[in-house]
């Protein structure tokens, strides 16, 4: 048995039909977790969907109002990528609500794992990029509304850009000057070409700190600040990314200390993914996910984890990094 909880319901699978996202992944995970015997029947929460109540801590009233009554524009539908239905809108319900019981279950334990979820995308007042509401924001306003938590961090390593989460939680308008440390650059012995190197930057945080690292060149074209962003060169590898990763993590805990660290764990900078431009192996990506639960652990801070993209060339490569997410967790939590 696990020693904390994994949140799912086959009601996370999102109704779009044919799509380049695998929206039977969360299915495929649940059953190869216990398949391979990672965890139990009885290691699963079924989650129940988020009230209007919980969704409107974060989006507008105008737009939770044409997703219940399916009045989305043409354009709306489109600038979402996902074609609209009641029982599409159920799903990201059910996602929320299985954010916020993680989210709850990783103050209990520790550790939280939603094997759904991570829909950064979603703004107040619109959805985009397949994610039609911001289920990590919702878990987090419901838990500051209960009085739970007081602050949070968001730690997206999904391949893009966080937008969703930035603009949600943006901070101080102005961007700060960029951080000192200015991460591993000097590791790369790569030609002295800005271009190929990454870049952190930061802006100033409110209640919830926001770090996205994720490849540069990729969608979003516009990037709202977030409290760190790590702008990252094409085709970048493991060792880079973990030090990178490593710095931002420092740099983030530096200058806040979270109730709650939330990780999007997106399974798109697999150097497979499709819409992905980064160069990290399975193995690589384990390591990033030991790397966040190992420095939370350290410092006593709960994860709860969501899992963000995935759209490896082959599904089982995209199942299999989902699942080592969990692995990783058991590992680390049963060393320490
Ligand atoms: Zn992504």
């Amino acid at each position: 048995m696990l020693p904390f909880k994994l949140i799912y319901s086959d009601g996370y699978y999102l109704p779009i039909g044919a799509h380049v996202f695998p929206a039977e992944k969360y299915r495929r995970i649940h059953d190869q977790l216990l398949a391979e015997g990672v965890a139990e029947a009885n290691d699963f929460l079924e989650p129940e969907p988020a009230t209007d109540e919980d969704i409107l801590l974060v989006h507008k009233p105008e737009y939770v109002f044409k997703l219940v009554t399916g009045r989305l524009t043409p354009h709306e539908e489109m600038e979402m990528e996902i074609p609209y239905s009641r029982d599409l809108a159920d799903a990201f319900w059910l996602a929320a609500g299985g954010s916020i019981l993680a989210a709850r279950q990783a103050l209990a334990d520790g550790v939280g794992i939603s094997i759904g979820g991570g829909f950064h995308h979603a703004f107040p007042d619109h959805g985009e990029g397949f994610c039609m509401i911001h289920d990590v924001a919702v878990a987090i306003r419901r838990l500051q509304r209960d009085g739970k938590i007081r602050t949070a961090m968001t730690v997206d390593c999904d391949v893009h850009q966080g937008n969703g989460t930035a603009t949600i939680f943006a901070g101080a308008q102005a961007e700060s000057d960029p951080l000192p440390s200015a991460g591993p650059a000097t590791r790369s012995s790569s030609p002295a070409n800005s271009a190929l190197r990454g870049r952190m930057r930061g802006a100033q945080a409110r209640d919830v700190f926001t770090i996205s690292l994720h490849q540069h060149n990729n969608y979003p074209l516009w990037k709202p600040p977030s409290s760190i962003d790590v702008d990252l060169p094409d085709g970048i590898g493991d060792d880079d990314y973990l030090a990178w990763l490593d710095n931002a993590l420092s740099s983030g805990l530096r200058h806040f200390e979270p109730d709650l660290l939330c990780y999007l764990a997106g399974a798109d900078p697999y150097k497979e993914d499709q819409l992905g431009g980064l160069s990290l192996t399975i193995e690589g990506l384990k390591k990033r996910d030991e790397l966040v639960f190992r420095v939370a652990r350290a410092r006593n801070i709960p994860v709860m984890v969501t899992y963000a993209g995935g759209y490896a060339q082959k599904v089982e490569d995209t199942v299999t990094i989902h699942c080592n997410t969990v692995i990783a967790a058991k590992e680390v939590l049963s060393a320490t």
